[in-house]
């Protein structure tokens, strides 16, 4: 199935790569009761599910020992943000994160993170220097 995906043309919506990415998402998607129960926001929006408020919202306040509070977060096909506004500013950033777990699946994370180590315990920055946000970055600033 091809699906209109807003500014880049036609892209391929292929069933396994939501599969490959799906350990990530069900993560995303675990705050989902809470959530809603918080009366938060859950949308499908190109084919990635944005979720905010409640939980999610407080989470990235708090943000990442390394990193710092965060406007928004991606799991998989999950995107999580602090509200509607940051969801709509970072969205190109994020895209290139579900790009990047659809390349790497459940392996993802672990690169993710064994990268900001290393990148600590060589004195670098561990989230700026990251050659993930480095290649999100470098396609939308
Ligand atoms: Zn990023």
């Amino acid at each position: 199935m091809f699906t209109k995906n807003g500014g880049h043309g036609m892209r391929w919506y292929s069933p396994w790569l939501y599969l490959w990415a799906s350990p990530a998402t069900l993560l995303g998607l675990s705050v989902v009761p809470i959530v809603w129960w918080q009366s938060g926001s859950i949308a499908l929006v190109q084919g990635v599910i944005e979720i905010h408020g409640g939980i999610v919202t407080r989470c990235l306040h708090r943000g990442l020992p390394w990193a710092g509070p965060a406007a928004a977060m991606t799991l998989g096909h999950v995107v999580w943000g602090c509200d509607r506004a940051s969801l709509e500013r970072t969205r190109a950033h994020e895209r290139v994160h579900v790009r990047q777990y659809e390349r790497w699946g459940p392996l993802f994370i672990p690169l993710y993170l064994s990268w900001s180590l290393w990148l600590e315990w060589q004195g670098r920055d561990p989230y700026r220097d990251n050659p993930f946000e480095v290649e999100a970055y470098d396609e939308a600033p």
